[in-house]
């Protein structure tokens, strides 16, 4: 099964989200694809269900998509915009593309992404713009803590 276009991709982060949010954790989610859109990994932030801090929805699906033999070709789907820390590993592992669902609610390191030659393309989905707003309302501790605030 593929999925060729950037709002499939999406759909595939967003149900991350959902599952994640679902599970009482913060609701990010995320995938990794092949260029031509072949699912390689997909995950959500785990920060709650985990107790571990480094466990975001980018890294979470990164780690699920097993050893890749290059990511120049890989296209990197998240339903919030990667933190410094998501932002990092894209580029540490020369991930190609990045879809952000979501860049209002919170804006890590895409803009650094994009000026060293990753292409970033973002959505702003109501949906997840929506989800985000009503999570970080209803948890503002637990949003502070996960994005380093005091
Ligand atoms: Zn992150």
């Amino acid at each position: 099964m593929l999925y060729p276009t950037d709002a499939e991709k999406l759909a595939i982060a967003a149900e991350e989200a959902r599952l994640g949010g679902d599970e009482g954790g913060i609701p990010i989610g995320a995938a990794l694809f092949t260029a031509d859109g072949r699912l390689l990994g997909r995950g959500h932030n785990r920060r709650v269900q985990d107790g571990d801090a480094s466990m975001h929805a980018e890294t979470n699906a990164f780690r699920n998509a097993g050893r890749q033999r290059s990511y120049r070709d890989t296209v990197m789907v998240t339903t919030l915009s990667p933190c410094w820390y998501c932002s990092g590993l894209v580029r540490q592992f020369g991930i190609g593309r990045v879809i952000v669902g979501d860049d209002l609610t919170f804006r890590g390191g895409q803009e650094w992404l994009a000026e060293n030659g990753v292409e970033v393309t973002v959505v702003n989905d109501p949906l997840l713009i929506e989800r985000m707003r009503a999570f970080t309302e209803a948890n503002p501790d637990l949003w502070n803590e996960d994005i380093g605030e005091d």
